[in-house]
C-alpha cells in the first residue's frame, strides 16, 4: 500500500481544460491515489454521490466559478471549458446549474478511471526507476517504507515520493506512477 496526503491538491491551481481529454488528465494528477483505490469498488452513482462536496466542488471552483479578473485569454479558457461541460457554445447562457456540470464530468471521469487506472493491476518487473510511466507518461515515485518523520511527509506533499508505509515484503513496490497507480519493483537480488 502507498499512499498520498488527500489534502496536497486541495491548494493547487491548474489549467482550464478544453477538452475532456485535458480534464481527465488534470483529475489524474490531483485525484489521490487512494481514493482512486476506492472510486474503483464504488458504483458510478456513489462514486459521483461522494465526491460531489469533494472533487466535484473542486470541479466547480477551479474550473467553472471564474475570477474576478479582465484576462481576455483566460476568460475564452473558461468559455471553451464550460462549452466542454456542458455541451452548449454558448457561455454567456448557462441554462444548466454548475452542480449539473460537475456531476456530469465525475461520471465521465469514473468511466476513465475504470478504463485507465492500473492501481490494481500485478507489479511490474523493472531494472531500474522509470523517468516517465510507461502506460501514461505521469511521474514515476519512489516509494518510502517505514514510519515517517515530518521531512518524509513534507516530501510526499511536494510530490517527491510516495509513502509505503510499515509493512515491506519482497513483493512490495519499489516505484509507483501516482497518474494512473501502476507500481513497479526492481528484482530481488541476493548478494553473495
Ligand atoms: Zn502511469
Amino acid at each position: 500500500m502507498y499512499t498520498e496526503n488527500t489534502e496536497q491538491f486541495r491548494n493547487k491551481r491548474f489549467d482550464i481544460p478544453t477538452t475532456e481529454e485535458e480534464g481527465f488528465k488534470i483529475l489524474d494528477q490531483i485525484y489521490p491515489l487512494e481514493e482512486k483505490r476506492m472510486a474503483l469498488d464504488k458504483t458510478k452513482e456513489e462514486f459521483t454521490g461522494d465526491e460531489h462536496f469533494e472533487l466535484g466542488m473542486w470541479i466547480r471552483n477551479n474550473w467553472i466559478h471564474r475570477p474576478e479578473i479582465d484576462d481576455p485569454v483566460l476568460s475564452q479558457r473558461y468559455d471553451a471549458c464550460y462549452a466542454m461541460l456542458s455541451g452548449e457554445e454558448d457561455a454567456a447562457y448557462p441554462f444548466r446549474h454548475y452542480d449539473d456540470l460537475s456531476s456530469d464530468f465525475l461520471a465521465k471521469y469514473y468511466d476513465h478511471l475504470k478504463a485507465t487506472c492500473r492501481i490494481n493491476e500485478p507489479v511490474e518487473e523493472i531494472q531500474r526507476k522509470p523517468r516517465k510511466c510507461p502506460h501514461c507518461g505521469g511521474k514515476v515515485l519512489r516509494i518510502q517504507y517505514g514510519h515517517p518523520g515530518p521531512e518524509l511527509f513534507e516530501a510526499a506533499d511536494r510530490g517527491e515520493i510516495l509513502l509505503g508505509g510499515c509493512i515491506l515484503s519482497p513483493d512490495s513496490p519499489d516505484y509507483a506512477c501516482p497518474t494512473c497507480g501502476q507500481a513497479f519493483r526492481r528484482p530481488y537480488i541476493i548478494d553473495d
